[in-house]
């Protein structure tokens, strides 16, 4: 599968990486804007198409909370239903709560981890979303 890693800490991204590199092919961006930009691009060609994106929402340019209401958005303009959206982890920190509660009670996102991620975290979560 592929995964689109969107985490603006060198430290935090490659942690993800390292444990999703086993999954599937992993594309790193560092801000919100280029995971939008990503993902647009994906959209254009099924070859490229995510799977999964793993979303920080503390980043810079663009954070992501709005970057997941413009997926969502670009989703809606190409006709993709709901069922077949990319699955979307929202990457938290403890004091993000509110934010990720605004994006699970609008059903923006699939799911979300709290920081620091561990690997057995993003393997349940996997296992949960049925991608293993
Ligand atoms: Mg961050």
């Amino acid at each position: 599968m592929k995964i689109l890693i969107a985490e603006d800490a060198p430290v935090n991204q490659l942690l993800l990486a390292n444990f999703l590199k086993s999954y599937g092919e992993c594309h790193l961006v560092s801000d919100g804007k280029s995971a939008v930009e990503s993902f647009r691009k994906s959209l254009e060609d099924t070859a490229r198409k995510y799977d999964l994106i793993c979303l920080d929402i503390m980043m810079p340019e663009m954070d992501g909370q709005a970057a997941l209401k413009e997926i969502r958005h670009l989703e809606k303009e190409k006709g993709i239903h709901d069922d077949s959206r990319v699955k979307v982890i929202m990457i938290t920190a403890l004091d993000d709560s509110g934010n990720i509660m605004e994006a699970l009670v609008k059903g923006r996102c699939e799911a979300y981890l709290t920081k620091p991620v561990s690997a057995s975290m993003v393997q349940q979560q996997l296992v949960e979303l049925g991608f293993i």
